[in-house]
């Protein structure tokens, strides 16, 4: 009974505030011992966790830790009493929990336009890629640039880019790995607007040519020498859109999406890189045994879906440590767009197991492409 009571609701029922969305999670301080970013909310799974206090657990727990009730009158004040209150009572709270998830909403929506216009910022800035260190670095995944064409205009240059980690000891701070050139890229939504940007710290001196910087912080751990500003929900880096195209091929990685234009995978068809896989796969049916089913979640509003002119859809598979899980998420965004564009045709191309497109282009041993049609 407590389990059907859905996260968003209940954080709208008990009025928790300063929660932001960041990867399907809710993210903010925690209400029993506060802090800015230690607590997170997963609506998908029902569950909450506090790293730093003992809070985790699922709709008990929440209602627990932020009403201070031990687990029976928790449980009363989520299934129990609701019964017994009048329905002026009931409208009322209602009416509060509605309240609450507007102004949720509301702000969620402030940050994403603040998020937008800082990567608007950072495109501005930023200088054409031709004859700079972007045309090298992608020579050096394998890319080269034909004499007298110029690099795709979703490609920038930035002479100087600051890398940076949240501080450990003081909150709000963030503490500089790195400062160098970066290749930016421009993200776009559905209706073509740029909403973010995807930036790659270069440095040649390098086998793959990206910045290899240790995490200041974790261990052993390196910093991603990649990063997106803005949004990139239902967005797309938009390199290579031929006219009459018919066709998009699209895989996650930028590199990826590059290696496969220049394999000539599939002639006249547009390449698009999908920034990330949850952006193509969108919200997926979790249900028990669905892990690897590839049900979209159609109540995701989000997700990338292909234009209207695309009648063939190919997701390109990378090599990855989790290959069954990925090409469920790929299922799902080709089973999600061809439920909104009647008649399209869909596949996943995959190099083969655990291996990467990109390091086949750089010289890895040959292996035969397989196609799998959905
Ligand atoms: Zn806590």
């Amino acid at each position: 009974m407590a389990h059907q009571v859905p996260m968003l609701e209940l954080v709208d029922r008990l009025a928790i505030g300063n929660l932001v969305r960041t990867g399907g999670e809710l993210v903010g301080p925690c209400p029993g011992c506060g802090g800015k970013d230690r607590f997170s909310i997963n609506p998908a799974k029902g569950v909450i966790f506090c790293r730093r206090c003992d809070a985790k657990g699922d709709q008990i727990a929440l209602v627990q830790l932020v009403m201070g009730m031990d687990f029976p009158a928790a449980l009363d004040w989520l299934v129990g009493p609701r019964q017994e209150l009048t329905p002026e009572q009931r409208a009322a709270q209602a009416r509060k929990a509605e309240e609450h998830r507007r102004a949720r909403e509301a702000d969620a929506e402030r940050r994403r336009q603040d998020a937008i216009a800082l990567a608007r910022k950072i495109w501005a800035a930023a200088r054409p890629a031709d004859g700079t260190l972007v045309a090298a670095y992608l020579e050096r995944r394998g890319i080269r640039q034909r004499p007298g064409v110029a690099l795709p205009r979703c490609f920038r240059f930035e002479p100087q880019a600051r890398l940076v980690v949240p501080d450990d000891q003081r909150r709000g701070e963030f503490v500089t790995v790195h400062e160098g050139p970066a290749m930016l890229s421009a993200i776009l939504d559905a209706k073509g607007q740029l909403t973010g940007v995807h930036r790659t710290w270069i440095d040649l001196g390098r086998p793959k040519g990206k910045v290899v910087a240790p995490h200041p912080f974790k261990a052993g751990e390196m910093v991603p020498s990649k990063k997106v500003y803005g949004s990139k929900k239902g967005g797309a880096i938009r390199i290579f859109t031929p006219r009459d195209a018919a066709t998009l091929v699209m895989a996650e990685g930028i590199e990826t999406t590059l290696s496969a234009m220049v394999a000539r995978a599939i002639e006249g068809a547009a390449f698009w890189a999908g920034v990330d896989l949850g952006n193509m796969a969108g919200a997926r049916l979790l249900g028990k045994g669905q892990k690897y089913e590839g049900l979209p979640d159609m109540s995701d509003r989000d997700a990338f879906v292909p234009p209207a002119w695309v009648r063939r859809l190919v997701f390109v598979q990378d090599g990855d440590s989790d290959p069954r899980l990925t090409r469920a998420k790929l299922l799902s965004g080709l089973r999600r767009a061809r439920a909104l564009r009647p008649g399209l045709t869909a596949a996943i191309v995959h190099p083969g197991e655990g291996i990467d497109m990109n390091d086949l282009l750089m010289g890895a041993p040959d292996v035969t492409q397989r196609e799998g049609d959905e």
